[in-house]
């Protein structure tokens, strides 16, 4: 399990890339456009002057801008004074909600894989992370309820969901929400779901809010960043929403980690979010294109990638090259073929862990995405 001052394999391979000069297809780090008329904003507003502290719970344009994403999207209704708090990026909001609702003998639950940050936050707030394995369904991933069920102990307290999910692509399904949201509300779980792709989700597929089923909106904190929604992950703008206590509870551990952060951003992502859709449709078409190219070239270099519904990750089994660790195919890729990936073991724990898949990035720009399925070409 990685701990909380372990280097992160993003610094390991983005310096790799760095180094060789690979194609990068590591971290999820886009190189698509922002909409315009959100830099123009920012340009303004830093050039207007606004560049101090914003309140600590956030720009209020930009909590009313969330809870009413909220509203017309999943039918949330919200308080923006007491119940949104803006976070630096959903990591912060991640870091925040572990630290303010778990401590030491408490467990938290996550379906593995999981995003790396969430066992380095279980340690920092000194829980144990207790990995439930997803399970591999077709060419897919699948809830596996009974791993979930076995997992529930006294000392259960929290569970971290993320869907649309890191690194697996997979958006969780109304049935399967459902079951997750029944062994929380019978076992009186805390849910922190982090939902940092809401709106990359392709094929028709369709983001469905934990919060949004009975009996858990009094129970969930909702993450999410404008990051991933309008390619800006440098910005570290992320945003919780949910009941007015535990959102309180996460801004008073907030106080003390950043108290507040990205005023000119914030104020231009609230006027961004009440236009969400139609820059949604047009990032989600560029972004279904570039993975179905990867697609392409991961198949015509010998591996066969999973499904993946949303977000910027494609996974694939590299055995057929040849390797049964995907670390050390990671290690080895820039020399082999110019590429970087990462290793899916970063965010595996489980003892059933499947070493040997590694995680390719999709969210680049077409012709980027084309060179590296030539380079990975070599590999076939
Ligand atoms: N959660 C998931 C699942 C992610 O993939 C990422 C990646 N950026 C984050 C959280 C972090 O989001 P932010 O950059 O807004 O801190
Ligand atoms: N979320 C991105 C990824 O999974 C980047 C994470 C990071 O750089 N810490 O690749």
């Amino acid at each position: 399990m990685p701990r909380a001052n372990e280097t992160s394999i993003f610094t390991e391979m983005t310096e790799l890339a760095h180094r060789t000069g690979a194609v990068n297809l590591g971290q999820g780090v886009p190189d698509l456009a922002a909409p315009p008329q959100l830099l123009a904003d920012v340009a303004d507003a830093v050039l207007a002057g606004r560049n101090q502290y914003p309140p600590a719970a956030g720009h209020p344009a930009l909590r009313a801008a969330v809870a009413e994403h909220q509203r017309t999207h999943y039918g949330l209704a919200l308080d923006p004074a007491t119940e949104v708090l803006v976070t630096t990026g959903a990591t912060e909001a991640l870091a925040a909600a572990c630290l303010a609702l778990t401590g030491p003998g408490d467990e938290i639950l996550a379906f593995d894989p999981c995003y790396d940050a969430y066992p380095a936050d279980a340690g920092l707030s000194g829980a144990s992370l207790v990995a439930v394995p997803l399970a591999v369904a077709g060419d897919g991933f699948a809830l596996d309820l009974d791993a979930l069920r076995a997992a529930l102990t006294p000392r259960s307290r929290l569970l971290l969901l993320n869907s649309p999910h890191n690194p697996t692509g997979k958006v969780f399904m109304p049935d399967e929400l459902a079951a997750i949201a029944e062994l929380c509300v019978a076992h009186g779980l805390t849910v922190v779901t982090d939902e940092v792709y809401e709106h990359l989700v392709y094929d028709g597929a369709r983001h469905l809010p934990i919060a949004t089923l009975p009996g858990m909106r009094e129970r969930t904190l909702t993450i999410s960043s404008a990051g991933k929604t309008f390619s800006v992950t440098g910005w570290k703008v992320g945003w919780v929403s949910g009941p007015a206590e535990l959102v309180a509870a996460v801004a008073s551990v907030k106080q003390w980690l950043t108290y507040a952060s990205g005023a000119p951003y914030q104020e231009a992502i609230a006027r961004a979010l009440g236009t969400v859709d139609a820059w949604a449709a047009e990032l989600r078409a560029t972004l279904t294109a570039g993975r179905d190219l990867l697609a392409a070239g991961l198949g015509a270099a010998g591996l066969t990638p999973y499904r993946a519904d949303a977000g910027y990750f494609l996974q694939a089994d590299v055995r057929p090259w040849g390797f049964g660790d995907g670390l050390r195919l990671c290690r080895q890729l820039p020399e082999l073929a110019g590429v970087v990936a990462i290793p899916t073991s970063a965010f595996q724990r489980g003892a059933d862990a499947a070493p040997w898949l590694v995680r390719f990035s999709f969210c680049r720009r077409h012709e980027v995405l084309a060179e590296a399925a030539d380079r990975l070409a070599a590999l076939a």
